[in-house]
């Protein structure tokens, strides 16, 4: 099939790994795709710059003054905060929105792009295991509206899965590269450094948080929450394998023993390409998947025991993938700044966890009640380790 008309995208987090690289996308597809709104956090230049390239693009940024700033300079209106991006994913006119911020603050415009019955592009695997039932209820209740997995293995399990009945699937498998300390000594991985843990094997140029998330396999342990969430299936039958070449970007095993997998170079841009234009699939510009070579590892839950936590969380719901999320993004963080050893990270979580009262998250006020008192815990947590 080919899309008739160009369809009008949204880039959130357009400053970002994901934002550029969907950038990227979009350039390589000028008769299809065409920018009408871009947000970023702190990096006004590149904001600027974009503003330049897309004269007719609305525009947001984290901070009120740098808005003001932005807005004299470019000649336009620039929103800010939460509501300016809010603004940008519900506006009219939009066919895509794509949500390429990272961390749980993705969900009120995640929530605007679904309420305004846009298709929705979505990387942003925080906000889903912070809020799964909050996103899916408002998907539930907004006919129009779609979520097209933008994450490379989700993006995979969601070609894989085309046309296939989900009571055929026996189980679905994610594969993870095992990220910077794959190969560091299990009694050395406490005391990794940000470089060492930065130093990601094969995806190139991702996010700090998410290269954080990569080493310890948090990323993993959201990812199985994430698929629990998109694809309907309990995470007892959600999977992980090491694949140290990323070839494999996801599996599904039906229960006829017939096995589909998803191949492709670790790049971003293709599972974008993908969600940006699906169901088109036009020639894109880059080179394609190798399929030579591959391994596979079980994963070592010594050396990975973040991704236990994704298990206990999903089996668990209730509000614990939120917590889970929360404490990550806290953690991650204080280890980025230097607070806490990495080491650290994954206890942290885990203690955060066990201290929380099951409870149902039905509206986003819940969800960011919840996410607070997460985030406080683990901030008292790290404040006793410093
Ligand atoms: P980056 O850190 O590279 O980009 C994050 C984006 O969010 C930037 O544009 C940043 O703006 C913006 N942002 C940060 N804080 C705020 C804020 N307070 N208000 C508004 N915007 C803000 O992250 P990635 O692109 O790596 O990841 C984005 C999401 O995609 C994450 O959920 C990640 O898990 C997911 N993902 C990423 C993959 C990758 O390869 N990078 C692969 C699969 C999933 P600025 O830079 O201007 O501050
Ligand atoms: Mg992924």
């Amino acid at each position: 099939m080919t899309l008739s008309t160009r369809r009008r995208v949204v880039i959130l987090g357009a400053t970002g790994s994901i934002g550029r690289q969907a950038l990227e996308v979009v350039a390589a597809h000028p008769d299809r795709l065409e920018v009408v709104g871009l947000s970023a956090g702190s990096n006004v230049a590149a904001l600027r710059d974009l503003a330049q390239t897309f004269p007719g693009a609305a525009l947001a940024v984290a901070d009120e003054a740098e808005a003001s700033l932005l807005a004299a300079a470019v000649g336009r209106s620039v929103g800010h905060g939460l509501a300016g991006m809010v603004a940008v994913a519900g506006a009219p006119d939009v066919d895509v929105v794509l949500v390429g911020v990272s961390g749980a603050l993705g969900l009120a415009p995640t929530l605007a792009a679904i309420r305004a019955g846009r298709k929705v592009a979505f990387a942003n695997k925080e906000t889903l295991v912070a809020a799964g039932d909050v996103v899916m209820g408002a998907l539930a209740r907004s006919p129009d509206a779609e979520l097209w997995p933008v994450d490379s293995e989700h993006s995979a399990l969601w070609q894989c899965l085309r046309g296939e009945p989900l009571e055929a699937v026996r189980k679905v498998v994610l594969t993870a590269s095992g990220g910077a300390l794959r190969d560091r000594p299990v009694d050395q991985l406490a005391t990794a450094t940000v470089d060492q843990v930065l130093a990601h094997p094969t995806w190139p140029a991702m996010g700090r948080k998410i290269t954080v998330d990569s080493a310890n396999l948090m990323n993993k342990a959201l990812e199985v929450i994430e698929a629990q969430i998109l694809f309907g299936l309990p995470v007892d039958r959600v999977e992980v394998r090491i694949h140290p070449q990323s070839a494999i970007h996801g599996l599904v095993e039906f229960r006829d023993g017939s096995v589909k997998a998803q191949v492709g170079p670790p790049d971003m841009r293709m599972p974008i390409q993908v969600a940006l234009l699906h169901p088109d699939r036009p020639e894109s510009p880059w080179p394609g998947g190798s399929w030579t070579s591959w391994e596979f590892r079980a994963v070592d839950p010594a050396r990975y025991p973040a991704l236990a936590l994704g298990y206990e969380a999903g089996r668990a719901g209730r509000g614990l993938p939120a917590v889970l999320n929360a404490a990550n993004e806290v953690a991650a963080a204080r280890f980025l700044a230097g607070d806490i050893p990495f080491g650290a990270i994954v206890p942290m979580v885990r203690a955060v966890m066990a201290r929380h009262q099951p409870c149902d998250l039905h509206t986003e006020d819940d969800v960011w009640a919840l996410d607070r008192w997460a985030r406080a815990e683990t901030a008292a947590m790290t404040s006793a380790i410093r």
